[in-house]
């Protein structure tokens, strides 16, 4: 008896383990990802450079950058 108790534990556990895993991972993913584009809604990580984003925004849409990516701050290369 004691030894189905102890299986069953550890599933849950393996369970949840699991459940943690891919979860935070994805958290982490979509974090990172949080420059969005207004118009066409594509995901651009939050390291771009602002030359990409403005030449996606030209390239694509024939706008200026903050038209789709109102508020962008530049943040890679900042220390
Ligand atoms: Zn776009």
């Amino acid at each position: 008896m004691g030894n189905g108790q102890k299986a069953q534990h550890k599933r849950e556990r393996a369970k949840n383990d699991a459940k943690k895993g891919p979860t935070s991972q994805l958290k982490t993913n979509e974090a990172a990802k949080n420059i969005v584009c207004q118009v066409c809604r594509n995901t651009f990580l939050c390291t771009v450079r602002k030359k990409a984003l403005e030449e996606h925004a030209d390239n694509k849409h024939g706008k200026k950058l903050e038209e789709c990516f109102p508020g962008f701050v530049e943040t890679a290369g900042k220390k």
